[in-house]
């Protein structure tokens, strides 16, 4: 019997290559994106061509009308939930602190944190056994900024994906008990759009002789580590960190 995963973000980069990892190894999968539709109809079609089970659905994770539309949308056309992954993020223009605006930081801390707080709100109702669910586990997608900081850069971005660690740590030992384990993967330089969107297209070639293993990662790569979480082979591990930065 397939199980039901929903992974925000998923029309692009890291979110859409776990999507399509996901489909095929007997995950159905519900693809969220926020503005991207071509791009998430193109992972869903990829994934039924393979013979998988996936719907695209649009809903802004920053705004809680659109998680609470998502996950009954999911409920309705694939049934109950057993995994989520905490995908969806987004990085800004190269700022100083004392340049940055507060709209700046308004944004940031609601797509890259609350919308992880709604989000496993809504899986938890639905997984925990206190609740009368099944059990399930949930994958946050923080960095590796969290603890170099980003000077220069994005220390906002870095710091939300501080915040997700510990949010990591906290829920995983509060639905310990209740069938749901909580991990993240802390990704290091991943080749997706994400770096463009950050106005440094570059970002990832450019980098690519400063990291040890000399090159930028995939977003495949991040995806094997992702599904390593959400499997029954990681039965023990919850409330864990889990780099994969090629020794960034
Ligand atoms: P990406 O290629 O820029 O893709 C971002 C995805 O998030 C897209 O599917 C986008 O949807 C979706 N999204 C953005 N804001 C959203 C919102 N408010 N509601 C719903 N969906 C939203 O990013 P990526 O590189 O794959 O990054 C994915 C995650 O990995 C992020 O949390 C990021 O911080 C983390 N990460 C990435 C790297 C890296 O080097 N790439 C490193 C460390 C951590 P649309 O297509 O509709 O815009």
């Amino acid at each position: 019997m397939p199980q039901t995963l929903l992974i925000t973000g998923a029309s692009r980069g890291i979110g859409a290559a776990t999507a399509i990892l996901a489909a095929s190894q007997d995950w159905q999968v519900a693809v969220n994106y926020a503005s991207n539709s071509l791009a998430a109809d193109g992972v869903v079609r990829q994934i039924r061509a393979a013979g998988g089970v996936a719907i695209a659905v649009q809903a802004d994770v920053s705004i809680e009308a659109d998680v609470l539309r998502l996950f009954e949308t999911v409920d309705a056309k694939l049934g109950r939930l057993d995994g989520l992954v905490n995908n969806a993020g987004v990085v800004d223009l190269a700022q100083r602190v004392d340049e940055m605006s507060v709209s700046r930081l308004s944004r940031m801390w609601a797509t890259n944190i609350t919308s992880s707080f709604m989000c496993a709100a809504q899986a938890v109702r639905r997984m925990s056994t206190k609740y009368g669910g099944n059990g399930g586990a949930i994958v946050n997608v923080s960095s590796v900024a969290s603890r170099l900081g980003s000077p220069a850069q994005y220390v906002d971005y870095a710091a939300s994906k501080a915040a997700i660690d510990t949010f990591t740590l906290g829920l995983a030992k509060e639905v310990a008990s209740e069938g749901i384990r909580v991990n993240a993967v802390r990704p290091g330089i991943i080749d997706t759009d994400i770096h463009a969107s950050g106005g440094d297209p570059g970002r990832a070639a450019r980098m690519a002789a400063q990291l040890p293993l000399q090159r930028a990662g995939t977003a495949d790569e991040i995806a094997q580590a992702i599904l390593w979480l959400l499997s029954d082979q990681a039965s023990y591990t919850t409330g864990t960190l889990l780099d994969v930065a090629g020794g960034r």
